[in-house]
């Protein structure tokens, strides 16, 4: 029996970004993961299910990618509460869970 063919997906990713660290690691914001693919978080705010997440936006100060889900919540309790509930559904703060390799170019 053969192994399955791996998959490659070309996403364009700035220039400055971090390398995707390994499976497991601490997210560093690569953002290859939404770059790829939107979470179920923001397939259910952005209605698309294919391309990069429309919410994915490239952080000048912190020279990585944020979720716009968590940073451009208003500041107000519903913006507090929408950032919570977006923490916990995307895992933000633990390690990396795209388990495949980054190729760059
Ligand atoms: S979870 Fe991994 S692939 Fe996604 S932004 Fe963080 S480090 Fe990059
Ligand atoms: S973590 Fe945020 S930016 Fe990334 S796919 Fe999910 S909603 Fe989009």
């Amino acid at each position: 029996m053969s192994s399955p063919t791996p998959q490659r997906r070309i996403v364009w990713q700035h220039p400055q970004a971090p390398a995707k660290p390994n499976f497991g690691a601490d997210c560093n914001g690569c953002g290859l993961c939404c770059l790829a693919e939107p979470c179920p978080l923001g397939l259910l705010a952005t209605r698309r299910q294919h391309g990069a997440c429309a919410l994915l936006r490239w952080s000048e100060s912190q020279q990585r990618y944020v979720c716009g889900a968590i940073s451009d919540a208003p500041s107000d309790w519903l913006g507090r509460l929408r950032q919570r509930l977006a923490v916990r559904w995307i895992a933000a703060g633990k390690g990396c869970d795209a388990d495949w390799e980054d190729e760059r170019d």
